[in-house]
């Protein structure tokens, strides 16, 4: 005997309806077949809608009503020629006159009980059972209408009621005893109690029905026929890269659908267990595809965790009190109350120094749950031992499941991180000794991204997404989105990482597409995008609340820079191009650096110093080894350098920088650079990073810039230089004489930091520094002699934007 179940997205018209009928053909060749099915897809929706519209004395229920007739009569004409239609629309006519006289009886009195709504609810099944089977009829395969009614046998909960299995079995073994035909066609879910009225076995029961009627005749198989090709590692309406779990244990099916995988009713597992028959899940409109089995022993599985899943829809109730710790009995005066009230417990923690217990609960028994706890506790809150009930709603629960996480370290550690760097904070943790389960209670605003990133982390090692919000695009920022329009296929193929830029932002504009830009011709979609300021951008960034997010600044903005610390506190990661952050008071560097550890963001700005070149993840690794920076030497202006290495005196200063400039190696203003500015930033970030809580004033700048140069126009810097010529070529005659070169020199010794123009002689690292190279010269504890040295290409936009870039992917490593 075989045994099919077809669910509502299986049977939702005409042309899916055409489908089973082909698969039960194929599975009649083979044996014996009994089919249950569900309501048209979203039928019991629509019941409970217009019984709810009666009992509200809403008269537009009967149009309602109408409407649900219409589309019931419409799919058995669509599916039976005209000569069979007639006796199967009368039959549907007859079951909407009976269903119109109840939801009037309801309407009239204004009332409804659990009793009145399943019986208004087995509508549902009873129509699509008799549709479908007149369709086989029609088809010519004989088949047996069974009343389910008349052999699942219930206690009277109505709504999700309480099946008598030992009855159940025997009126399904009788049934099967005296069935003359090959098949047998069974509306799911509804059932009835002793006394016949018409009960059902809860939302999303069909499931149920079929695996008692497999239990009760001993079926091979049960089938169980979806929208879904099996059972996946997440709610594919969540996650977009599920995988199908090809075989797994009947316990951690049972875990994963009481956690809200929809994909089978929780209850539906228990009786087919029990007999060791196995369950295999398979796609209606994918017959081809193998599905989910589902088995004692679900060996073979590589993976630890099998699934993640997610209910939604909760609310945490705490007590807490003084008068709880070492107290017996609390716990049981919890539990007692709320089963009183019929509340169910989804999930329990209690803090091992007693002073909380903590219970998630569904949110529509909230106010009951809560009013009944205070009541329990009147005295202990009267006297301050026990405060009220605290009330916490919109959280769900997320769990990961799977039978071989017992006894593995590490499974918790790596949800529980991959949580955290995407700022998800975790309300409630519960695991039991079973470890077959960690559940996590969390915003339910965060669950899409939550799932999400789990996901990533077990199941998707062969792929991570990362989302960038890109602000600036200028030069470099232009650059660095042409870099990710070339790389992000080989990156995605390489090293899976599947880069998305969500926002491109000029200083007036943003640029969004949430499913990542295509960056043909971005400038052009930029011009015509919205009107956004940084602000705006950032509360985007925020609300989006997408996992893997990179803030990207590239701008020279003091507004942008202000952003950091609100992403960070976000878990949105930080790659700064722009130096404000980093240079600006101590204090904010530092507190940026704290949210960054804090909230497990990543905060990046490795280019504020030479370039790509890897100057402060150097530092920073040396930092963090334990070893000791005793001095800082570097040239890290690649303007300076450049203007210092032309200047050989055939050429007037002035006439040097003109060119620097013309070549766009100096800022607008050739001054920033000329000043000592620009170096007095970045020898203070070494300086910060390397341990020393210097402010920029602190910096001793030995300018060799005369002050009259320093006025007024850019025009008039040029006319000011020219006129001095003779004090610059003093200093070059002056280094000449000695065989030195000249370079300005950031230094940082014992814990001082200045910057100044130097005789450089032929044995100095630094004498050969050609172009608008950068170097830097660590000294340390551990490379005393002989200095770490970091050397090479410290300005251009290409090179700036691939330090950037290398920036995005530590960013995107986490
Ligand atoms: P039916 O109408 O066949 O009973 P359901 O809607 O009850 O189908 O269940 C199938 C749906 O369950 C799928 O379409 C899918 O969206 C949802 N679902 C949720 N979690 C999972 C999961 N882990 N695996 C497969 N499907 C899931
Ligand atoms: N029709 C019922 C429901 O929608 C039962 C089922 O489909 O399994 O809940
Ligand atoms: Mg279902």
């Amino acid at each position: 005997m075989r045994v099919l179940k077809f669910g509502g997205s299986s049977v939702k018209d005409a042309e899916s309806i055409n489908k089973v009928v082909a698969i039960v053909k194929k599975a009649l060749k083979k044996d014996k077949t009994i089919v249950t099915v569900s309501a048209l897809g979203g039928t019991t929706d629509s019941l409970i809608d217009i019984v709810n519209s009666a009992a509200s004395h809403k008269p537009a229920y009967k149009d309602k009503i109408s409407a649900l007739e219409k589309r019931h009569i419409d799919t058995a004409k669509d599916l039976l020629g005209a000569a069979q239609q007639k006796a199967t629309i009368k039959e549907i006519n007859n079951k909407f006159k009976e269903l119109a006289s109840i939801c009037e009886g309801v309407y009239l009195l204004q009332e409804l009980s659990p009793r009145t709504l399943d019986s208004v609810v087995s509508y549902g099944e009873l129509l699509s059972s008799l549709i479908i089977s007149a369709k086989f009829t029609a088809a010519k395969v004989s088949n047996k209408w069974v009343d389910s009614r008349e052999v699942i046998r219930t206690n009277s909960d109505f709504g999700a009621a309480i099946v008598d299995n030992r009855n159940t079995t025997k009126a399904v073994k009788a049934f099967v005893k005296t069935n003359k035909s090959k098949l047998a066609i069974m509306p799911g879910f509804i059932a009835a109690n002793e006394k016949g009225i018409t009960t059902t076995l809860g939302r999303g029961g069909s499931d149920y029905t079929a695996a008692l009627v497999a239990a009760a005749v001993g079926a091979k198989e049960l089938e169980i026929w979806t929208d879904v090709s099996g059972m996946m590692t997440a709610d594919p309406r969540l996650v977009a890269n599920v995988k199908v779990i090809s075989t797994i244990s009947y316990q951690e099916a049972m875990e994963l659908s009481h956690f809200g995988a929809k994909v089978i009713y929780p209850p539906t597992i228990q009786p087919v267990m029990d007999k060791n028959i196995p369950i295999r899940i398979k796609n209606t409109f994918s017959p081809e595809d193998e599905g989910t089995q589902i088995v004692k022993d679900a060996k073979g599985a590589n993976n630890n965790v099998r699934g993640i899943s997610t209910i939604g829809k909760i609310t945490l109730l705490s007590i807490e009190g003084s008068g709880m710790v070492g107290v017996p009995g609390i716990s049981k005066r919890v539990f007692g109350t709320l089963s009183s009230k019929n509340v169910n417990i989804v999930l329990i923690t209690q803090a091992s120094s007693e002073h909380s217990i903590c219970v998630a609960i569904d949110d529509k028994n909230a106010a009951k749950a809560k009013a009944a706890l205070d009541e329990e506790f009147a005295y202990e809150l009267s006297i301050h031992k026990i405060n009220p009930t605290i009330v916490e709603k919109g959280l769900s629960i997320i769990a990961v499941v799977g039978e071989n996480m017992k006894n593995h370290t590490g499974i918790s550690g790596k949800m529980f991180k991959a949580l955290g760097r995407n700022g998800v904070n975790i309300r409630a943790i519960a695991q039991g000794s079973s470890e077959k389960n960690i559940s996590t209670v969390i915003k339910t605003e965060d669950v899409k991204k939550a799932v999400n990133v789990i996901h990533e982390d077990f199941f998707e090692t062969a792929y991570k997404q990362v989302n960038l919000f890109i602000a600036g695009c200028g030069n470099v920022g232009s650059k660095l989105i042409e870099q990710l329009h070339t790389q992000a296929s080989s990156i995605l193929d390489n090293q899976n990482i599947e880069l998305r830029v969500i926002g491109i932002a000029n200083s007036k504009r943003v640029l969004i597409d949430e499913h990542g830009i295509n960056l043909n011709n971005w400038q052009a979609k930029l011009k015509k995008a919205k009107l956004m300021n940084t602000q705006e951008y950032v509360d985007f960034i925020i609300s989006k609340n997408v996992r893997n997010s990179v803030f990207v600044d590239i701008t020279a903005h003091e507004v942008t820079a202000n952003v950091y610390g609100d992403l960070l506190k976000k878990s949105v990661s930080v790659v700064a191009c722009n130096k404000i952050a980093c240079s600006s008071d101590y204090s904010k560097y530092k507190q940026l650096q704290d949210y960054a550890r804090e909230f497990n963001a990543g905060f990046l700005y490795e280019t504020n110093v030479g370039a790509a070149l890897p100057v402060i993840g150097t530092l920073k690794d040396v930092v963090s080894s334990g070893d000791k920076v005793t001095r800082i030497e570097a040239v890290l202006s690649g303007t300076l350098n450049y203007v210092f290495n032309e200047y050989d005196t055939t050429k007037s200063f002035a006439e040097v920088v003109k060119i620097a400039q013309d070549e766009g190696y100096t800022e607008p203003d050739p001054r920033l650079d000329l000043g000592g500015t620009d170096v007095m930033r970045k020898i203070l970030i070494l300086a910060r990073d390397a341990g020393h809580k210097l402010e920029l004033k602190d910096i001793k700048n030995n300018t060799f810039m005369p002050a009259a140069c320093m006025k007024g126009s850019v025009a008039d810097f040029y006319k000011a230089t020219a006129k001095h010529e003779g004090h610059f070529k003093k200093l070059y005659d002056d280094a000449a004489k000695k065989d030195c070169i000249l370079k300005v020199v950031a230094t940082l010794k014992n814990g001082k930091a200045s910057v100044g123009l130097e005789h450089i002689d032929k044995k100095h690292d630094m004498y050969h520094l050609y172009g608008k190279d950068n170097i830097v010269l660590f000294y340390t504890n551990r490379y005393s002699e002989q200095p770490l040295v970091v050397k090479g290409a410290g300005a251009g936009a290409d090179v700036t934007a691939s330090g950037i870039f290398a920036d995005i992917m530590r960013a995107a490593r986490g």
